[in-house]
C-alpha cells in the first residue's frame, strides 16, 4: 500500500483534540468542550479565529462556538444553506481557502460578529456518513495563503468534531434527521418500478453505519497493521460469499466478482492509508474516505458511477465491520417476519445478508434499473419500488409499509381504506397464483380443441425457475444481452458457454430459443457504448453490430456451439432488415461450426437458425427468406414503432396507434400466411404476446405460438381455455375492411359476449 508522509501538524493538533474528548473530559458539558477546541484549533493552526456552525432543524447553520469572534454573536448568528462562505461550503459539501475572502462572491457581511476585519478564511465541511452536519472555519486578519496540507488537517479534525455533534448533547438528534411533524400522517411515496408485486409487512430501516469509538491513533504503524489484516478479512469473507451463497449464480456471480474487484482497489485503499497517516485510526480512515466520497459525488447523475459509488459504501461498512468486530444486521430474531427493508441504497451483499424468509419487499431512496441490488431483489422475487425520494424522513421503522412495485407507490402508515383495499388485492392475488399454478399442467387449447405453445421471455437467471413453476413449453426468446448487461466486461467464451450450459441444463430438454446479442441503440453495456445517435432504436444496433465487429458474434457461437453440445441449439438473429444480413450472420455460425469439428468438438445434436422479424422490410422479402429459415419469431415491439413510426419508449405515444387496428393486424395476418404456405412456424414475442386481449386477437388471425414474460402466462392460459376460435376467427375477417383507429373495443366486446376471460 502506498502511504503518504507523515502529517506531524495534523497529529499534534488531533491528540490535542482528543485530549478534550478522552474520558477524563467526560464530566465536562458538550458546549465547554466545543468552546476549548475552537481555541486550540485557532492557537494551532495560528488563526485569529476558528468558528464553528451546526446545521439545525429547517437547514439552519448555527453559530455554537467562536474564537476571535464577538462572544455574542454564538448562537446569535444563523445563516442558511447556500448563505454567505459558510452557507457555501455546507452547500456544496467542498472546503473552502481563500486569501481574499471578501472579494469571493458569495461573501456576506454578518456586522454581529465583528469578521470584518478578517482577511482570509479556511472552512471546512463537518462530514457524517455523506451528510452535512454543519461548518468548522479558521480566519486571519492578514493574506495567507492556505496550504492544502492545513485543509486536509482541518478536514481530519472535522471528522472528530462530527463525532461530538452527532452524539446529539448539542442539538437533538431529531434535528439532525430534519424529521418534521408529519412523520405520523399516512404518506404515499412514488418512484419507479424495479420488480412489480405487491408486499405488505413492517418498516425495517437498513442502517449499516458502525459506530466508531475511537477516532484518533496512538500509533500510525498499528493502525496501518489493523487496516491491512482487515482488507485480507475482507477478501476472504467475499470470497466465502461467492463460494456459498445460491443466489451467487450466473450474473449474481459476476456482481459479486465485481464487488471484490472493487475491495482491491488500490486508489480506494491508498486514501484510506493516508488518512491513517493524518492521524486517525483504521475505523476513523474509512470512515472518513468513505463519506468525503459521498458528499463530494452525492450530485453524481450517472447511474453507473453512482451505483458504482455505493458498491465503495457497501465495502467500506463491510470493513468497519471487519475493524470493530461488530455485524451490522439485527438478529433475526430481532426482525419482524413480514419485514419491507427501506435503504438510501445498498449493494447487492448486503441485502443478502438478510433472511430472505422474511423479506417481503424493497424500497430505496436510490436505486435504478441497472441496480444490481434490484436484479438479486428479482431473483428473490420481492417487489422493488427505487427512486423513492424522501422515504428515509418519512418513515420509522416499525411502521406499516405497503410497496405496489407495480404503481411503483410505496405507502407508509396507510390509512385503514387503503390497507383493507391492498389486503384484500393480496389476497385476491394469492388466490389468483393458486388458480393460475393449478393451470400449469393443463394444455394451452381453445374449446374448439386448437392447441397454442406458451413460452416464456427470459434473460435472467432467476427467469429460469418461471420456466418450471408456469409449466410453459419452453423458452421463446432468450435475451443473450442481458447476462451481458449484468458483467463487467465482456463475458469471455468460457464464461458464456458455462451460462449457456445451465440454461440447457436447467431447460431440461424444454427448447430454448437463443437470441444473439442484440445491442445498440439504448441497451449500452457498462464497457461498452456506441457512439451517440441521432436515432438510436434505428440506429448502430443487434445484428448491425454483430456483423461489423464479428469477433462478438463468432465467440457468441462458439460458446452456444461448446454448450449445446448433443443437444438441440436453436439461434436466431435479432434486427434483421434484408436477406443478406442473414445469410452474412448464418455464415459466421457455419464457420465456428466447422472449427468445431475440426477440433473434433462435439457438435450440437440438431440445429435451428431463424430470425427476429422486427424491422418492416423484411416482409417484403419472404418469399427469398422463409427458403433459408427455420422458423420466424415476430419481434411485434420493434415492428409495431417502426411500422407506425411511433417510438416504442415515448409516454406520448404509448396510445397514440395500436396493432389491435385493421392495418396492424392485416400485417401480422400476411406474416402467418406466408410462413404457412411455406410450412415454416411463426412465433411471436413482443410484450402483446403476454397482454389477454390482444393475444386472443393474434391467435384469432392464426397466431400458434406465443412467448411472454413469465407471469403472463397463467392470465393467458386461461383466456385460451375460455376461447371458441371458430367464431373469434369469423368475426375478424368481418373486421378487415373497417377503418377504425382501433378494433379493441370491438374485440373486447365479442370477449364479453363469449365468455372469453380476458
Ligand atoms: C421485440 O422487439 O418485440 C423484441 C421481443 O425484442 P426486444 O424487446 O428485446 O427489442
Ligand atoms: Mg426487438
Amino acid at each position: 500500500m502506498a502511504r503518504a508522509p507523515m502529517l506531524t501538524g495534523s497529529r499534534r493538533l488531533l491528540a490535542r483534540v482528543r485530549d478534550v474528548m478522552a474520558v477524563g473530559a467526560a464530566d465536562e458539558a458538550p458546549q465547554e468542550r466545543l468552546d476549548r477546541i475552537v481555541s486550540i484549533i485557532a492557537t494551532d493552526m495560528v488563526a485569529e479565529v476558528c468558528s464553528l456552525y451546526i446545521l439545525r432543524a429547517g437547514e439552519i447553520l448555527e453559530l455554537f462556538a467562536a474564537t476571535g469572534l464577538k462572544p455574542s454573536a454564538v448562537h446569535n448568528t444563523r445563516l442558511r444553506i447556500g448563505e454567505g462562505l459558510i452557507g457555501t461550503i455546507a452547500a456544496g459539501a467542498r472546503a473552502l481557502a481563500l486569501p481574499e475572502a471578501q472579494s469571493h462572491p458569495s461573501f456576506a457581511y454578518r456586522p454581529e460578529t465583528g469578521e470584518e476585519i478578517f482577511n482570509s478564511l479556511m472552512g471546512v465541511p463537518i462530514l457524517r456518513g455523506g451528510r452535512v452536519l454543519g461548518v468548522v472555519a479558521v480566519q486571519n486578519r492578514t493574506r495567507r495563503n492556505y496550504t492544502d496540507e492545513e485543509v486536509e488537517t482541518l478536514e481530519t479534525v472535522a471528522m472528530v468534531l462530527a463525532e461530538l455533534i452527532a452524539g446529539g448533547q448539542l442539538v437533538s438528534r431529531d434535528e439532525m434527521q430534519a424529521v418534521d411533524g408529519i412523520t405520523l400522517q399516512p404518506i404515499t411515496v412514488e418512484g419507479v418500478r424495479l420488480n412489480g408485486g405487491l408486499a405488505i409487512g413492517e418498516a425495517v430501516l437498513h442502517n449499516p453505519r458502525v459506530a466508531i469509538t475511537t477516532l484518533v491513533a496512538e500509533n500510525p504503524e498499528t493502525e496501518h497493521g489493523r487496516l491491512e489484516k482487515a482488507v485480507a478479512d475482507l477478501h476472504g469473507a467475499i470470497d466465502e460469499m461467492l463460494e456459498q451463497s445460491d443466489v451467487a449464480d450466473g450474473e449474481h456471480r459476476e456482481i459479486l466478482m465485481a464487488y471484490r474487484m472493487f475491495a482491491e482497489d488500490a486508489g480506494w485503499l491508498a486514501r484510506i492509508s493516508e488518512a491513517i497517516d493524518t492521524g486517525l485510526t483504521a475505523e476513523a480512515a474509512v470512515e472518513k474516505v468513505d463519506s468525503d466520497t459521498r458528499a463530494r459525488f452525492r450530485n453524481l447523475r450517472d447511474p453507473y458511477l453512482r451505483e458504482r459509488l455505493h458498491d465503495f459504501e457497501d465495502l467500506a461498512n463491510r470493513l468497519l465491520q471487519h475493524l470493530t468486530g461488530t455485524t451490522q444486521v439485527g438478529p433475526t430474531e430481532d426482525l419482524p417476519d413480514d419485514m419491507i427493508l427501506v435503504a438510501r441504497n445498498m449493494g447487492p451483499a448486503q441485502l443478502l445478508d438478510y433472511d430472505r424468509e422474511r423479506l417481503r419487499g424493497l424500497v430505496l431512496e436510490e436505486g435504478s434499473a441497472t441496480t444490481h441490488v434490484a436484479i438479486v431483489a428479482r431473483a428473490l422475487d420481492i417487489p422493488v419500488v427505487g427512486r423513492a425520494t424522501g422515504v428515509l424522513d418519512a418513515v420509522v421503522a416499525g411502521d406499516q409499509v405497503i410497496i405496489d412495485g407495480d404503481s411503483a407507490e410505496v405507502h407508509i402508515r396507510p390509512s385503514e381504506d387503503i390497507h383493507h383495499a391492498y389486503v384484500e388485492t393480496l389476497a385476491d392475488r394469492t388466490q389468483q397464483m393458486e388458480v393460475y399454478a393449478a393451470l400449469r399442467d393443463v394444455p394451452a387449447e381453445t374449446r374448439d380443441g386448437m392447441a397454442v405453445s406458451l413460452n416464456i421471455n427470459a434473460g435472467l437467471f432467476a427467469d429460469l425457475q418461471s420456466l418450471i413453476d408456469t409449466g410453459a413449453d419452453g423458452i421463446g426468446l432468450y435475451r443473450t444481452e442481458i447476462p451481458f448487461m449484468e458483467s463487467t466486461q465482456f463475458p469471455d467464451v468460457d464464461r458464456q458457454a458455462a451460462l449457456y450450459e445451465r440454461i440447457f441444463e436447467f431447460s431440461d430438454g424444454k427448447p430454448v430459443v437463443f437470441r444473439t446479442l442484440d445491442i445498440g441503440g439504448d441497451k449500452n453495456l457498462p464497457y461498452w457504448s456506441g457512439a451517440a445517435e441521432e436515432n438510436p432504436a434505428m440506429g448502430w444496433r443487434a445484428i448491425r453490430v454483430s456483423l461489423d465487429q464479428p469477433v462478438l458474434i463468432r465467440h457468441q457461437f462458439r460458446a452456444l456451439i461448446r454448450a449445446a453440445a448433443g443437444r438441440d441449439l436453436t439461434i436466431m438473429f435479432p434486427m434483421i432488415a434484408e436477406v443478406t444480413e442473414f445469410d452474412a450472420a448464418k455464415a459466421l455460425l457455419e464457420r465456428e461450426l466447422e472449427r468445431a469439428a475440426q477440433r473434433s468438438r462435439p457438435l450440437p445434436a440438431t440445429l435451428r437458425v431463424g430470425t427476429m422479424l422486427e424491422v418492416p422490410a423484411l416482409a417484403f422479402q419472404l418469399p427469398a427468406l422463409l427458403k433459408k429459415v427455420d422458423f420466424i419469431s415476430v419481434g411485434s415491439n420493434d415492428l409495431f414503432q417502426f411500422l407506425f413510426a411511433s417510438d416504442r419508449g415515448s409516454p406520448r405515444l404509448a396510445d397514440r396507434y395500436d396493432p389491435l387496428s385493421p392495418g396492424g393486424l392485416a400485417f401480422l395476418r400476411h406474416l402467418v400466411e406466408q410462413c404457412n404456405s411455406a410450412n415454416v412456424p411463426l412465433s411471436l414475442c413482443g410484450e402483446i404476446a403476454g397482454r389477454p386481449l390482444d393475444a386472443m386477437a393474434l391467435i384469432g388471425i392464426g397466431v400458434r405460438s406465443l412467448s411472454m414474460m413469465p407471469s403472463a402466462i397463467g392470465p393467458i392460459k386461461t383466456m385460451i381455455r375460455s376461447l371458441h376460435l371458430e367464431s373469434l376467427e369469423r368475426y375478424l375477417v368481418s373486421l378487415q375492411d373497417l377503418s377504425d383507429h382501433s378494433i379493441r373495443q370491438r374485440l373486447r366486446d365479442f370477449a364479453l359476449d363469449h365468455g372469453v376471460i380476458i
